[in-house]
């Protein structure tokens, strides 16, 4: 090689085993991945790496596994501050008795900024680099990812009655275009709507959240099929399934979220087929609030694509995306009766490469190729409850605590370093997240 055939880049990444993710069920030895302003510019043999690349910076990780950070679809981060004051509860006496008072007596713009940055805390802990979000005032969490430099979809919420962010309909969808506006094409934030609930959006402005989706291209997010009662109840009112409802309202479509998807029968599964909607499946949360299970197997047979989401800390309690893969996995094989259901490769696309497709961004997210975003995450393999490794995708799904992840990076700039945060003051944010929890437990 001469000196004209090697390319200058910014960091290099000395993986002992790297599961790239495509080409799935892979896992490859002593490779390098460099890294070229905000994208990964190869992934190549640590010989090719020689020979092709000068670096500004190596970092040798000896024990552990390399892979895309993860993609948590669903979760409402604020709620994080709420972690663990309202448990054993279903899902209907949970909202109406706890959290919606709660709500009600303490969201205010600090509480979601406080809130947002405790979960990102969490997150980039644990593994996740992208996380999607549907609260109040979702310019305060817009600002606070955007400033940790998260990658985040944020959806502005709609419902039918008043919330600390808007007095109805009208309101949160003005506030809502116009939040759209100011953010759309932002490097980290991805804008969208987020009508909460078939049981809590009624038919006009769920038409309306159809149109501002068409003519923004912006994602639309919805809580559906949560639970029995749910179904039940919309036939009842209705004569119809949440999701045949949703359908002929023009809702579905393949820039469509469901999130939950339980109590599903072949008539929605039909209708996710034809429309060509995401399912994001929270199977914590909804063990948690016993909703019931989504048939993730039969969902992916069926060519739906199938996103996963730890939901709000308030009912599941933790925001650790492993922790959920190993939950999806062994929850999978119960339901669909199958001990091969939902193996761990298949686990590890459900929250990177599915994720990314769920947004939109498979062109750019969730794996690790040449030419797409550098959101990188490392998990050391070498604690003892880790030992031995003879398949590292393996541990990832079943062994592994999101604990262990030592390094994160998120455009090529790093987030967790030997396991510590580093855009974000622990210290500092312990303090206030006290303060908050002071006030909620005297209420
Ligand atoms: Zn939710």
């Amino acid at each position: 090689m001469t000196a004209d055939t090697i390319t200058a880049a910014d960091i290099r990444i000395n993986a002992r085993w790297l599961v790239p993710v495509e080409p799935a069920n892979t896992v490859l030895h002593n490779q390098a991945v460099i890294i070229q302003g905000d994208r990964i510019a190869a992934v190549v043999s640590r010989e090719e790496a020689d020979a092709r690349f000068r670096v500004r910076e190596t970092i040798d990780l000896d024990h552990h596994v390399v892979l895309p950070g993860l993609i948590n679809m669903h979760g409402h981060a604020a709620m994080s501050l709420f972690r663990g004051m309202a448990d054993d509860l279903p899902l209907m006496t949970w909202l109406n008795d706890h959290i919606w008072p709660a709500e009600g007596a303490f969201i205010n713009e600090a509480f979601i900024a406080d809130g947002t940055q405790l979960a990102m805390a969490e997150m980039l802990r644990t593994g996740t680099t992208t996380f999607a979000d549907m609260y109040f005032f979702p310019e305060i969490v817009t600002q606070m990812a955007h400033d940790a430099g998260m990658r985040a979809q944020v959806c502005f919420p709609l419902l039918d009655f008043p919330t600390p962010w808007g007095s109805g309909p009208d309101e949160y969808l003005d506030k809502g275009a116009a939040f759209i506006r100011d953010w759309q094409g932002d490097d980290y934030i991805m804008p969208a709507i987020g009508p909460h609930a078939p049981y809590t959006v009624s038919d006009d402005p769920m038409m309306r959240a159809v149109a501002l989706s068409a003519d923004t291209g912006a994602p639309i997010q919805i809580h559906l099929h949560e639970t029995e009662f749910e179904v039940a109840e919309s036939l009842e009112k209705s004569g119809r399934r949440p999701t045949a409802r949703l359908a002929e309202l023009g809702v579905l479509g393949t820039r469509t979220q469901c999130v939950h998807m339980t109590q599903i029968d072949e008539s929605d599964i039909a209708l996710l087929q034809q429309s060509g909607a995401h399912v994001i499946h929270c199977p914590e949360s909804n063990l948690k609030l016993a909703s019931g299970l989504c048939p993730v197997q039969k969902l992916e047979e069926a060519g739906i694509n199938v996103a996963i989401g730890t939901d709000g800390a308030a009912s599941n309690n933790d925001l650790d995306l492993f922790g959920e893969l190993r939950t999806a996995a062994m929850v999978a094989k119960v339901v669909a009766g199958d001990a091969a259901a939902l193996p761990a490769h298949q686990a590890i696309a459900m929250a990177t490469i599915q994720g990314a497709r769920a947004l939109g961004r498979e062109h750019d997210l969730g794996s690790l190729e040449a030419g797409k975003l550098a959101d990188i995450i490392a998990v050391d393999l070498s604690d003892p409850f880790l030992q031995p490794v003879y398949d590292p995708a393996s541990h990832l799904v079943y062994s592994n605590h999101g604990r262990q992840v030592s390094h994160s990076w998120i455009n090529g700039i790093p987030q967790v370093q030997e396991g510590r945060l580093t855009r974000i003051d622990v210290p500092d944010l312990m303090l206030r997240v006290q303060s908050w929890s002071d006030r909620i437990r005297k209420q």
